[in-house]
């Protein structure tokens, strides 16, 4: 196929699905002001590349104000962004804070920066959209940044918990959406290639990266490469829980459970293999501006 073909499908692409986990979440409503975090790297550059997008086309009126947190780390280019974001026309705040300093002051020489780091940035930011007026904090955690979370929560938090899509953070006031919920991080690589984004690394401070995500994510992509479509159904089934068919009595109870002494359409065939679920329709997200233009309604996958 042709390059230029390929990358306006990669576009369309991207733009449906972003518009799709903002239509079916209801992420953006007219009015609201979206703080876009850029932190430099490929997904956050994509991330207000495609908001931009939507946002011209899109019926409802919102706004979009990219924000980006210059940590101090020796060597950061701090001329990127702002040149970056001039040229594209965009509202913007950089907001300058030394927290490299402190992650090295309190962190044991050899130990891991990442998550003290990532502590300090997620309170300045929730500061910083108070300040601007933001309704919405958006941040570029795609599909399988969700899905290396689902696994590393299994494997090392015991918890069935993934990364959610629009959540409302710890202090109570702000709405965090991640409006690349649906989107495969190669889609990413390649959109990042199209576009020659100036990225800028996230290891600058000399910290390893979590060493474990890394192992998760290279596992994800194996499957990936020898299973196609294993990854679409594990992210499917996230969107597809059954409580009753898993063990936690807090959402289902098991305790009370007692024969109705009524046959079910519904109710389970305990000794029969279980049938592969067909894929669930993508959602009609009535009402939703969004899906006047901007969504084309998937019939297979996710
Ligand atoms: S790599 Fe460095 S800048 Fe990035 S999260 Fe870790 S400590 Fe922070």
């Amino acid at each position: 196929m042709n390059i230029e073909l390929e990358n306006h499908k990669l576009e369309k692409r991207l733009c449906r699905e972003v518009g799709r986990a903002i239509v079916d979440h209801n992420m953006i409503e007219a009015g609201d002001r979206v703080m876009v975090c850029l932190s430099g790297g490929k997904d956050s550059y994509a991330m207000l590349d495609i908001l931009l997008k939507l946002q011209a086309r899109a019926p409802v009126d919102f706004e979009l104000i990219a924000v980006n947190l210059d940590q101090k780390q020796p060597g950061f280019p701090e001329h990127v962004l702002p040149e970056y974001l001039t040229k594209l026309g965009v509202k913007f705040h950089i907001e300058n804070q030394d927290t490299y300093s402190i992650v090295k002051r309190v962190i044991p020489e050899g130990k891991t920066l990442c998550s003290l780091c990532s502590r300090l940035r997620r309170g300045i930011l929730y500061r910083v959209a108070g300040e601007l007026g933001a309704t919405k904090i958006a941040l570029g955690h795609h599909r399988d940044d969700i899905l290396q979370t689902l696994l590393l929560n299994m494997f090392f938090g015991a918890k069935l918990k993934g990364m959610p899509p629009k959540l409302v953070s710890d202090d109570g006031r702000n709405v965090v959406i991640r409006p690349m919920a649906y989107v495969p991080e190669k889609d990413l690589v390649r959109w990042a290639e199209v576009r020659q984004f100036p990225i800028i690394p996230c290891t600058l401070c000399g910290s390893q990266e979590n060493l474990q995500r890394k192992q998760v994510g290279n596992l994800l992509r194996e499957w990936d490469a020898k299973f196609p479509g294993r990854i679409e159904n594990m992210f499917t089934a996230l969107q597809n829980v059954v409580p009753s068919h898993l063990m936690d009595r807090s959402l289902f109870p098991f305790e009370t459970l007692r024969a109705t002494g009524e046959a079910s359409e519904d109710g389970d065939k305990a000794f029969d293999e279980e049938p592969c679920a067909p894929p669930m329709p993508a959602s009609p997200a009535e009402g939703n501006p969004f899906q006047a233009r901007a969504v084309i309604p998937i019939t297979a996958g996710h």
